[in-house]
């Protein structure tokens, strides 16, 4: 089965053969991933499959036991974090946000190896798109909701300008409204041109998929179009435990 963006077109990453895991325990078994120029690739798996470790491993988080990584066509072997995001790949993770700070702070760190100029230039064009950070830029994080702690981490992650946007569970601990919100700014950012891989449970999320993929038990077992995810019913039952009505959509 072949897990490539496409068979033709130069993928924007590449990644081969990946094992990765926590001590003894072997989390990745040879996995094989690209996502393409501009692509939206939804990541699926049962909990525990595998997924955050994938992404992990992709940034750099998580070390290699075996494979490579390829962005832009470069290895990306032996490459630190910030040299991964310096290059264009961000990620979304709550984890980043800075509660002790404001808003306009988080944004700035988020754009830190940025000329200021383009800092601020940035910011504005990121505050027109999530106007409910806009009206509280001088709050701190903390003060925020769940949702729009969300939109911080989602913005924090765009200020550097990546290529490349890797998310965990974005819709985790969502309102359904904020899950609708989160939905349609990806749908925004797709459409000018970013690329994206996002694990999710929430097959609201599928609607921004260009193609899925699956991971069972640290092996990537399907990839593919939605649609024939979708219409897969044996793949919905094993993972999600969905019989066609309650599949988590927003509308
Ligand atoms: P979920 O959807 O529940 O978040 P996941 O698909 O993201 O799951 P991972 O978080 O990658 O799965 O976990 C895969 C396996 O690795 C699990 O068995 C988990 O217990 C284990 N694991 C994850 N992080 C660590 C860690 N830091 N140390 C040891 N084992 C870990």
């Amino acid at each position: 089965m072949s897990f490539s963006a496409t068979e033709t077109a130069s993928p924007l990453l590449r990644a081969t053969g990946l094992a990765a895991g926590y001590g003894l325990l072997q989390v990745l078994w040879d996995v094989d991933i690209e996502i393409g120029q501009g692509e939206c690739v939804i990541l699926l798996g049962a909990n525990g499959a595998g997924k955050t470790t994938l992404l992990k491993a992709l940034l750099g988080l998580v070390a290699l036991w075996h494979g490579s990584i390829e962005f832009k066509g470069r290895s990306l072997a032996g490459q630190r974090t910030d040299q991964r995001v310096r290059q264009g790949i961000a990620y979304m993770s709550e984890i980043g946000i800075f509660p002790n700070l404001s808003i306009d702070e988080n944004l700035s760190l988020g754009g830190y190896h940025l000329p200021k100029r383009d800092v601020r230039t940035r910011a504005s064009q990121l505050y027109a798109m999530f106007p409910d950070l806009e009206q509280r830029r001088g709050a701190l994080a903390a003060s925020l909701s769940g949702g729009q702690r969300k939109m911080l981490s989602l913005a924090k992650a765009f200020m550097g300008g990546p290529q490349l946007l890797i998310m965990d569970e974005p819709s985790a601990g969502l309102s359904p409204r904020y899950v609708k919100e989160v939905i349609a700014t990806l749908r925004q950012l797709r459409e000018g041109g970013l690329s994206m891989l996002i694990a999710e449970q929430n097959l609201g999320f599928l609607d921004l998929a260009g193609r899925v993929c699956v991971l069972d038990s640290g092996r990537m077992s399907f990839s593919g179009g939605r649609d024939a995810l979708e219409h897969d019913d044996i793949l919905r039952r094993s993972y999600f435990g969905l019989d066609g009505e309650d599949d988590g959509r927003t509308d």
